[in-house]
């Protein structure tokens, strides 16, 4: 079908937020209140930290202030990959931290089992299914690529089942696979707007108070509280936990570590059992694509299919704004590869299209700190793969509230930060060059032009 045609219906927001189960809005903080602990935003990492403090000590009082609606932002509106890695992948984790990889990946697989322990306790109904994730090769290159971080993956104990051309299609059947990999328990798939509200209800069964529609302006710090400003009150807390993703920092020393990246999906309508049964999919995992430029799906409760990624979109000046989040240009571009990668699909329409705002800092993986004497904690960056992750993230800024040291708060790659970005304008000029390389990249076998391999030597990249 012409993709104009196929989007012409389709609705301008977030699939998962526009849905029945979504929950009547928390009251806004009006005057003053004080708590153990403070939490700042609404999305997975604070919404991990609220209810993992009370579970740790349940006669903490603990209040979370989220500025617009729970889980509106980027964990309301992603691919609902809740990913075991906590490196965006084995491959950068080792890159970067190879001593601990072992332990990195122990701790994320124990992470993704508790996310799902919590899941069925809380009876959080949120198509939790723990399908894992099918890599797949539609370039000689990619496949090259992928069997390097596979063996190493196996050899600490994922399980990987290598598929080749026949038994990838049989899988999912696009004439486009060359081979690939399934990922056997490292990704469960979710419906990420229902797990946010559900954990906004399980934190709320605790004693969580949580005000909506209750931006923080301002943290200040005094000798006997931190208070965090708001429109109509105030909070005077002991501690504080940041989870305010990639959104105008409270904390100045986050401004040049985090940069907004906009990714775009789409959404089709269900498919019927005949349409479905020209794919297969009968084990739905999620899938995944090597290029550079990857493309990620999967199937929903009513089976329809999920299909975004590709583009990620700096906008020059690194401005956040709702118009980005609808972008026509990457709309059309991922209908067609959509139809090229299932032809037998070509007559399905799209009911939903939209983007998002993604957290990317220069190591692809969240980053973590303290500051205000011990008193504040922050976790970001997680670029674009944190519905996971954000729970582990959640938890290093408990322990280094707590202030003890812990295994999490051990590791190398939670005590040191990513490289920043430069400053504008060249931090645009930057992007923008590395973008265009990495397309460059992807029509040329995956060869690394000049620029990017400078800037793989520095530990520096940009990602979504
Ligand atoms: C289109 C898209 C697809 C994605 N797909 C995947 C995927 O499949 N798998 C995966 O692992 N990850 C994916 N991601 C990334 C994932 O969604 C994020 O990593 C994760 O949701 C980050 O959670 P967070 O709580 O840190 O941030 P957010 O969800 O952005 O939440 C931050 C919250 O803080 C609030 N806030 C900010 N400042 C303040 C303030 N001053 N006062 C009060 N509240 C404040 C905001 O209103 C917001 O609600 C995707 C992201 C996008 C956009």
């Amino acid at each position: 079908m012409d993709p104009l045609k196929a989007l012409a219906d389709a609705e301008r927001k977030p699939y998962w937020l526009d849905s029945p189960a979504k929950p009547e809005p928390l009251p806004r903080l009006f005057g003053e209140t004080t708590a153990d602990l403070a939490v700042v935003g609404g999305g997975f990492s604070g919404l991990w930290t609220a209810l993992m403090a009370k579970e740790r000590d349940p006669s903490l009082d603990v209040v979370l202030l989220e500025g617009r609606r729970v889980g509106w932002a980027a964990s309301g509106r992603n691919g609902g990959f809740a990913m075991a890695t906590l490196t965006h992948g084995i491959a950068n984790g080792l890159e970067r931290w190879p001593e601990e990889i072992a332990t990195l990946e122990r701790l994320g697989t124990a992470n993704l089992d508790e996310l799902g322990r919590t899941v069925a306790d809380h009876g959080i109904d949120c198509g939790y299914e723990r399908t894992g994730e099918l890599h797949v090769a539609t370039e000689p290159w990619q496949l090259a690529e992928m069997n390097e971080s596979v063996e190493i993956a196996r050899e600490l104990g994922a399980r990987f089942d290598v598929l080749d051309r026949e038994r990838i299609r049989a899988e999912v059947n696009s004439p486009t696979y060359i081979g690939g990999h399934w990922e056997r328990d490292g990704c469960a798939m979710l419906d990420p707007a229902r797990l946010a509200w559900g954990l906004r209800q399980a934190c709320l069964s605790l004693g969580v108070r949580i005000h909506e529609r209750t931006p923080v302006r301002h943290v200040r710090d005094t000798p006997a509280s931190m208070d965090l400003l708001t429109p109509h009150g105030t909070v005077r807390a002991g501690k504080v936990a940041l989870g305010t993703g990639v959104f105008q920092p409270l904390l100045r020393r986050l401004r040049h570590l985090l940069v907004p990246v906009y990714d775009y999906a789409l959404m089709t309508e269900p498919l019927s059992a005949e349409r479905l049964a020209s794919v297969g999919w009968r084990n739905r995992q999620g899938v995944g694509d090597a290029a550079n430029q990857f493309h990620y799906y999967r199937l929903t409760a009513d089976n329809r299919i999920l299909w975004g990624g590709y583009d990620a979109v700096y906008y020059n000046g690194g401005k956040i704004k709702p118009e980005y989040e609808q972008r026509d240009e990457t709309f059309v571009k991922l209908a067609e590869h959509f139809y090229t990668t299932f032809p037998q699909l070509s007559e399905v329409r799209f009911t939903h299209r939209w983007g998002g705002v993604i957290d990317t800092c220069s190591r692809f993986s969240a980053f973590y700190g303290l500051s205000h004497g011990g008193r504040l904690a922050y976790a970001a960056g997680y670029t674009g793969l944190g519905v996971g992750a954000t729970r582990f993230g959640a938890n290093v800024m408990l322990d280094l509230l707590g202030g003890e040291p812990t295994e999490r708060t051990g590791l190398r790659m939670v005590r040191e930060k990513p490289l920043p970005f430069p400053p504008e304008p060249v931090r645009s000029a930057g992007i923008q060059m590395t973008r265009w390389s990495i397309a460059q990249a992807d029509l040329h076998q995956g060869r690394r032009n000049l620029w990017l391999r400078t800037l793989d030597r520095m530990g520096l990249g940009f990602d979504s």
